[in-house]
């Protein structure tokens, strides 16, 4: 008879209801040493992102840094996170090996994680794509429209079919990532690129969200589109499960015949 005995990941799902721990991760060095950084993020990009999230129901917030022993992701604030946010730009390369393999790991269990803008070079993300993760740039106040197309996933939710960012760095195509499972957002640039500026993947039992807007010299994350779509996506990419990694010789549920 076919056993009645639950599997045993059913322990390790992660309530919908429960708080949705965020924490933000920024590099938080433009905003020191560069003027029209700090004009436009005077408590530094995390604060702009975390005002974001904290507009989500029952959302509790936290930002890290750079700077911070272990960048402030040790491992009791992973254990502690639901959803990772990071923008990362000039320092990708400060960022510990030892603390890009305690996120990954977290993801690869259920984490959600969103790679904003220039993070599409972070240690973190490029580990999770296994790719180079590379793509064409230019700073010159191009206009930036995102086309939604993928108008019925979560991450569009509320909003309009086109927006528009009047000034933002140019990304463009061909961008070497692996194929996404889905590409919610398309960018057209003034100068004639285009980019998938808003993907999905899953790694593992996490969910990733990649999002391109965001440079630092331009009031993107004060946008109310693009403020919906941080907030969408933070509820995107929650755990639905925490599944550690495991391996296990397991006893067969049924008698083999032939066995010994
Ligand atoms: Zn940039």
């Amino acid at each position: 008879m076919p056993t009645t005995t639950p599997p045993a990941a059913a322990a390790a799902v992660v309530a919908q209801t429960a708080p949705l721990r965020i924490t933000v991760w920024n590099e938080y060095r433009h905003e020191k040493t560069d003027p029209a950084a700090a004009a436009i993020y005077p408590h530094g990009i995390h604060a702009a992102l975390a005002d974001a999230l904290a507009q989500i129901p029952a959302a509790v917030v936290r930002t890290a840094t750079l700077d911070e022993p272990e960048h402030g992701l040790t491992q009791d604030v992973l254990d502690a996170t639901d959803v990772l946010v990071w923008w990362g730009h000039a320092a990708h390369r400060e960022v510990a090996d030892a603390v890009v393999l305690r996120a990954q790991k977290r993801v690869l269990e259920g984490m959600g994680f969103i790679a904003l803008h220039s993070a599409h070079h972070s240690k973190l993300f490029k580990t999770l794509m296994g790719a180079n993760c590379s793509l064409k740039w230019r700073e010159a106040n191009d206009k930036e429209r995102l086309w939604v197309v993928n108008p019925a996933h979560p991450i569009a939710a509320g909003l309009p079919e086109h927006f528009e960012l009047e000034r933002e760095e140019m990304y463009g195509e061909p961008f070497t990532i692996p194929e996404p499972d889905n590409v919610v957002f398309i960018s057209w640039f003034t100068g004639g690129e285009v980019f998938r500026s808003g993907a999905t993947w899953q790694r593992g039992n996490g969910r990733i969200f990649y999002f391109r807007p965001g440079h630092e010299t331009y009031p993107t994350y004060h946008d109310a589109n693009v403020r919906r779509v941080l907030a969408n996506a933070a509820q995107w990419v929650r755990p639905t499960v925490r599944i550690p990694d495991a391996a296990p010789n397991t006893p067969p549920l049924e008698p083999l015949p032939l066995s010994a």
